[in-house]
């Protein structure tokens, strides 16, 4: 089956970007069906540009598989897990924690797998690729031998695939606590029910670097299940975290009796009340690590989530001591890094603090960005030194 793009599709997809949007496909057969994989052509040459998975409901009609004739059969989707699993061994030889696909930053598009261990955890979030679904678990299942496997695909983005979001066990079994480890700080994950795939595996390393920074008086918004406060525990001679979920609280105090760093303390409040307060009551802190959720779905709420970001990283340089870090993280995508750093300059300004970047982080290298997709280069997270 062939797709012919329009000039413009055309230019998008030369330019190795791999979405393709409904407006620049310029003609495409009838019968086209469920999550195939169709050829794509060039309307006006008629040559062929490779191969894309086709989704029918989606704003984005084409998702490029490969750039040439070559077939995209059983071996093709094997040779993308074998080249995505060899750039993680590269990374982090002897570990078996990691993402072990990025989707498109993985030439795999519409897919997500996360490796902990024994069991993985995997999201499906195209037609191409929950229609291959048995045969995407059959080579994960050759390929890593998991004792189990779980799918995550209960995210909203299915909706607009024409897919309904679903979760469950798809082979073997998977315990109720899966181990896992950040550094020497210990975990028990519940796939199927925590969030994401598990945890915010894309902040590993920010973790555990943030260990190396932190000192005296600690505190960390938006903690989860504590990923950050159990490092800086480590460092740090008391920790605050503060969560909002009451459930996420209990998990960060369980968290931090099992690691033996009972002088993190969990507080379930809003953050931003809490940091309010907290400048109010005219608290100080050594640290503090900043990692909200997502505050712009979509691009007209930028400017908000830049408000958003503004308020709480100006309380937070406000209650920084001399000399005191600040972590600022951000994973909205519709943010990008440079909007981010002209916020926390305008915070260090209001805020009447000279601030020092000392980093500038993005997601764990296991969360690649592909150079032709932006949406891939998501997580910002700078370290900076409140002077
Ligand atoms: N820092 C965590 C990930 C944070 S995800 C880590 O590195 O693992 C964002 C978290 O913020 C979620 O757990 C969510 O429950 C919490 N949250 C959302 N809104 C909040 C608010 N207004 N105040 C405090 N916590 C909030």
């Amino acid at each position: 089956m062939k797709v012919k793009l329009t000039k413009k599709g055309v230019e998008r997809w030369q330019r190795g970007h791999p979405w393709i949007y409904a407006a620049d496909v310029q003609e495409k057969p009838k019968g086209l069906t469920f999550g195939d994989v169709v050829q794509v052509v060039d309307a006006f040459k008629g040559w062929l540009l490779g191969h894309a998975f086709y989704s029918e409901h989606s704003k984005i009609s084409l998702r490029a598989l490969n750039y040439d004739a070559s077939p995209v059969d059983d071996n093709f989707f094997a040779k993308r897990l074998e080249a995505a699993l060899a750039l993680r061994q590269t990374l982090y030889p002897g570990e078996t924690s990691y993402r072990l696909v990025h989707g498109e930053a993985d030439l795999l598009p519409g897919l997500v797998v996360d490796r902990y261990g024994d069991y993985l955890s995997v999201q499906l979030l195209v037609p191409g690729t929950e229609r291959r679904k048995k045969l995407l678990i059959d080579l994960l299942v050759s390929q890593l031998k998991p004792k189990g496997i779980v799918n995550r695909s209960d995210v909203n983005v299915r909706n607009l695939e024409g897919l309904t979001p679903e979760k469950g066990v798809l082979y073997g079994h998977v315990p109720e606590k899966v181990p896992y480890r950040e550094g020497d700080i210990h975990f028990e994950l519940d796939l199927l029910n925590g969030q994401k795939t598990g945890t915010f595996l894309d902040q590993r390393e920010n973790h555990v670097l943030a260990r190396q920074y932190a000192h005296g008086e600690a505190l960390d918004c938006f903690s989860y299940g504590g990923g950050f406060a159990l490092q800086l525990a480590k460092s740090a001679t008391h920790v605050t975290a503060v969560e909002i979920s009451e459930t996420a609280c209990a998990q960060i105090t369980a968290n931090a009796t099992a690691n033996h760093v009972p002088h993190v303390k969990a507080v379930a409040a809003n953050a931003f009340d809490f940091l309010r307060d907290a400048v109010d009551e005219g608290r100080k802190f050594d640290t503090i690590v900043l990692d909200p959720p997502s505050f712009a779905k979509n691009k007209g709420a930028v400017d908000a989530a830049v408000r958003g970001y503004k308020e709480i990283n100006l309380r937070a340089m406000q209650l920084l001591k001399p000399g005191g870090i600040l972590i600022s993280a951000s994973c909205t995508y519709h943010v990008d890094e440079e909007r981010f750093e002209e916020m926390l300059d305008s915070a260090a300004a209001d805020a009447k603090r000279r601030v020092q970047i000392v980093e500038r982080r993005g997601a764990a290298k296991d969360h690649p960005v592909l150079l032709s997709l932006r949406e891939t280069r998501y997580l910002k997270c700078f370290v900076l030194r409140v002077l």
